[in-house]
This record gives C-alpha cells, sequence and structure tokens, in this order.
C-alpha cells in the first residue's frame, strides 16, 4: 500500500504550477510531469483505487466514472486496479445515442457534460474520479449525471483539491478524497 506521505512527496515532485494559464489569475496545475512517471502514476493510482474499497481493501464500487479529459487518465487504471467498469463523462456532442446533460460553471468559463444514459446499472455504486476538485463545478454535475442515471455516487476521488475554492461543499453527502489540498 502507498503511504500518504509518498504520495504527498509524488505529487508536490511531479505537478508543476502554471501561474496564468489558462488564463491571468488562474495557477494551472500541470500533471504531465506525473503522467510520465511511471512510479509516480502508479502510487497515485493505488492512492485513489483506495478510495473505492473497505477496510480490508475489498472493492465497494460497481463503477468508475471520470471526467473528460484528465479524469480519464486516472479513472481508466483506478477502474482496472478495481475491477470494475471504467465509464467517460464526455464533454458535448462526443458521446452517440442517448445521453444525459448538464451544464454548469467551471473556475475559468462554462461547460457541459453528456454521459450515456445507459451508462449504470439502476443502484450503481460510482467512484468519481478527476485530476483537481476548484469550485466543484465538474463534480457536481458529474454526480447529478450519475443520479439521473439511477445509480449513486458514493464518492469522489481526486488528486489535488484547491481548498480555499470550498468545491467539496456542494458535493453534499457525497465523500471527498483528496491526495493533496492546496
Ligand atoms: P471545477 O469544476 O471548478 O471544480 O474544476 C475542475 C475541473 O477543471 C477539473 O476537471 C480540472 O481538470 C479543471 N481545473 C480547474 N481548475 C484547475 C486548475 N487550477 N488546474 C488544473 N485543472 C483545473
Amino acid at each position: 500500500m502507498t503511504g500518504a506521505t509518498e504520495v504527498g512527496e509524488v505529487l508536490e515532485r511531479l505537478v508543476r504550477d502554471v501561474p496564468d494559464f489558462p488564463e491571468p489569475g488562474i495557477v494551472f496545475k500541470d500533471i504531465t510531469p506525473l503522467l510520465a512517471d511511471p512510479a509516480g502514476l502508479a502510487a497515485v493510482v493505488t492512492a485513489l483505487a483506495a478510495a473505492g474499497r473497505d477496510l480490508t481493501g475489498a472493492p465497494v464500487v460497481d463503477k468508475v466514472a471520470g471526467m473528460e479529459a484528465r479524469g480519464f487518465i486516472l479513472a481508466a487504471p483506478v477502474a482496472l486496479s478495481l475491477g470494475v467498469g471504467f465509464v467517460p463523462v464526455r464533454k458535448p456532442g462526443k458521446l452517440p445515442g442517448e445521453t444525459h446533460a448538464i451544464s454548469y460553471a467551471l473556475e475559468y468559463g462554462e461547460a457541459t457534460l453528456e454521459v450515456a444514459h445507459d451508462a449504470f446499472a439502476p443502484g450503481d455504486r460510482v467512484l468519481l474520479i478527476d485530476d483537481v476538485l476548484a469550485t466543484g463545478g465538474t463534480a457536481v454535475a458529474t454526480a447529478d449525471l450519475v443520479r439521473r442515471c439511477g445509480a449513486e455516487p458514493v464518492g469522489l476521488a481526486v488528486l489535488m483539491e484547491l481548498g480555499f475554492l470550498d468545491g467539496r461543499a456542494g458535493l453534499g453527502e457525497v465523500p471527498v478524497t483528496a491526495l493533496s489540498v492546496a
């Protein structure tokens, strides 16, 4: 099992702060150095997947949902680690067939997310995965999409939480696991 200290050190070393990107005043958390480091990536995937396990290490979720685009990169290996399916939550117009869609405000700009209407079985327990929790708009929209499909968001796990934005406040009862807080 990967220790919290080790994961904290990995994120400190391999996530780059990029000031004023994509707009002035935003400090962008660039995870590309982390993605390029197999040991670091393995450590954070293990730590994120722990949010979908009970104290014995047994998986307690039926699906892992990742938000486009960086959420995909992390959520797919988390799903494999837990032995459950991965569901992509996508930007508009990318998914064929019937979808549910929700529009929401971002830390910068506005966005819409969609999910296939039959992505989840009724009652599925779903772990949400993304890289950064900022205002919480993306996570709240994803949790709502999961509920619209008749499934249950049982947790959100992220690499980094921008604590000063208090994004977790909007998630209500959905527990948030953040591997680091800025
Ligand atoms: P929010 O909906 O405000 O919680 O924003 C979270 C989403 O936007 C995540 O999918 C992140 O990938 C992205 N995001 C927001 N703020 C940042 C940031 N400062 N650095 C990197 N990604 C961010």
